[in-house]
């Protein structure tokens, strides 16, 4: 039996290893995704394990490891490179390749919206829009690279300005960045937000004296609603994603990686708890 890790902190709440873990039952394949908590002082020794161990396939990488992972593994596929941040790992024997399947999960959840009305691609919604992001971590970054390659104006919001500051620096399409706005409400109210931190997984509000715009696209991948998702839902002409759909067509993608087989992605969606 391989395993297949997810490693990140905290990473208790994760809705993966049931997503993965009927995957691999439904194709007959043996293996196991199995959640890693790994604190910030443990990721070096964690990755040795995986170039070691022999047994495991690969690897999730979630908050708050995607960018630091990046510079300890021994190969980073381009795409991954340009975002700056790996979510997903793949054990070549004892080397560890990076990839990040964010980007392509981030546009195929925007693609398929909103679900109730079709799952067919309905095409990328934006187009010479402007866009709040708030967060500057590996999530932002890959949320920032496609919507500056589909055309669209960035505006990055972070806790931590001098973050926000270098992704606007290492992130670029066509010689375009994206900018820096006051964390944490922006500037001018644009087209959408994209909530790329935590605050929501534990009933943080965020924005919440800010009128929405006319998109809210909520990250965060919880069984329960965040105040931020439920605000968006009760507000009139407010299409709203919320993390799932993310979620779901990331982990197509790393499962794909790590197996080379195609994701049972309706087997996978079904173990979500809402529909997407
Ligand atoms: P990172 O660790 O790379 O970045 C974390 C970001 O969140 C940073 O901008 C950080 O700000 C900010 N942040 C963390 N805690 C707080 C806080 N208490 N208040 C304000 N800001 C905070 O993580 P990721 O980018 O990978 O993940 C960010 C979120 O996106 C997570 O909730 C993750 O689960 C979600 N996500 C969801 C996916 C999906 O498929 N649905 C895919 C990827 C991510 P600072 O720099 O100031 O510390």
């Amino acid at each position: 039996m391989s395993q297949v890790w997810l490693i990140g902190r905290p990473v208790a709440h994760s809705l993966s290893p049931a997503m993965h873990n009927a995957a691999f039952a439904k194709l007959g394949l043996p293996h196991r995704y199995e959640l890693k908590e790994t604190a910030d002082d443990q990721l070096v020794a964690t990755l040795d394990r995986m170039r070691r161990d022999g047994d495991v396939l690969g690897a999730n990488v979630t908050i708050p490891h995607k960018e630091t992972v990046l510079r300890l593994l021994d190969e980073v596929d381009d795409e991954a490179r340009r975002i700056g941040a790996v979510n997903t790992i793949v054990c070549r024997g004892a080397r560890l390749i990076g990839y990040n399947t964010d980007k392509y999960g981030f546009e195929k959840a925007l693609e398929t919206q909103p679900p109730d009305v079709s799952w067919s691609s309905v095409g990328f919604p934006f187009d010479h829009d402007r866009i709040l992001i708030l967060g500057a971590g590996g999530a932002a970054r890959a949320c920032a690279l496609s919507l500056l390659e589909h055309g669209n104006s960035v505006d990055i919001a972070n806790r931590d300005p001098a973050r926000a500051e270098a992704l606007v620096r290492s992130i670029e399409v066509d010689g375009r960045h994206p900018r820096v706005v006051p964390w944490p409400k922006g500037g001018e109210p644009g087209d959408a937000v994209v909530n790329a931190t935590p605050l929501g997984l534990n009933g943080e509000e965020v924005l919440e004296d800010v009128q929405l715009p006319r998109w809210v696209i909520d990250l965060v991948p919880t069984a329960a609603e965040t105040p931020l998702v439920k605000r968006a839902k009760a507000t009139d002409n407010v299409t709203v994603v919320d993390g799932l759909s993310m979620l779901l067509h990331q982990a197509a993608r790393s499962f794909q990686l790590w197996t080379a087989v195609p994701a049972p992605l309706e087997v996978m969606r079904a173990t979500l708890p809402r529909p997407v």
